[in-house]
């Protein structure tokens, strides 16, 4: 219950005779109408025809749309250690794991979903990541019809390293298979396609 002495009475102003007529507001609206009038014919104008044109991001960090790095055998380079999804305040990542069809690591992603609608872009994944296997790129407009658009798999995300390496290198430089068992046997000579390595 609110207590009488909580209680803040705010009494209106009182207007002088001009304020009554509220020309003064008027005139200052209008004002500011053809400051900003002024400001369009004769500087650059402020707004960009996106997605025709598109502002440069301003800072290089931006977390934006996340990818699945691959390594340079061009596999998946998860290594199915579910550190991201341990590590994500969102509870936005599910991975399955499975048995890695590769000599070099034990565990791959069967699967690996993120929801980019639960996301709050922290950055928490990528952090956690023992190999870079999860970043998250400089794009920001990943779009949807639907809430089941908006959770990206495993392809999708391979799709996105493929389309944005070029935009943002990894952190470090590729890692071959888990760290543990670097230098082991690397590649299985069967799997060389990207889509059958994913
Ligand atoms: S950026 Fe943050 S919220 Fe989004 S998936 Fe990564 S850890 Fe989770
Ligand atoms: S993306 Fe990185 S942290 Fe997440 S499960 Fe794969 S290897 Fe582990």
């Amino acid at each position: 219950m609110i207590e009488d002495h909580d209680i803040l009475n705010v009494d209106a102003p009182e207007l002088s005779a001009a304020e009554r007529f509220y020309l003064p507001q008027i005139l200052d609206g209008m004002g500011t109408t053809i400051r900003h009038m002024g400001h369009s014919l004769f500087k650059r104008p402020m707004t960009v025809q996106y997605p025709e044109e598109r502002r440069e991001l301003r800072v290089e960090n931006y977390r934006g749309v996340h990818r699945l790095n691959r390594d340079e055998q061009g596999r998946v380079a998860c290594v199915a250690c579910f550190m991201c999804a341990t590590a994500c305040p969102a509870n936005c990542i599910h991975i399955e794991g499975a048995e890695a069809p590769w000599d070099d690591r034990e565990k791959y992603p069967a699967k690996f979903d993120i929801d980019e609608l639960r996301c709050i872009y922290c950055g928490m994944c990528e952090e956690a990541c023992p190999v870079d296997a999860i970043e998250l790129t400089p794009r920001y407009d990943l779009v949807g019809r639907t809430r089941a658009e908006m959770i990206l798999d495993k392809e999708e995300l391979l799709v996105i390293y493929d389309q944005t390496k070029g935009e943002k290198a990894r952190k470090n430089p590729p890692i071959t298979g888990y760290p543990r068992m670097a230098g082991a046997a690397a590649l299985d000579p069967e799997s060389e396609t990207e889509g059958e390595q994913a």
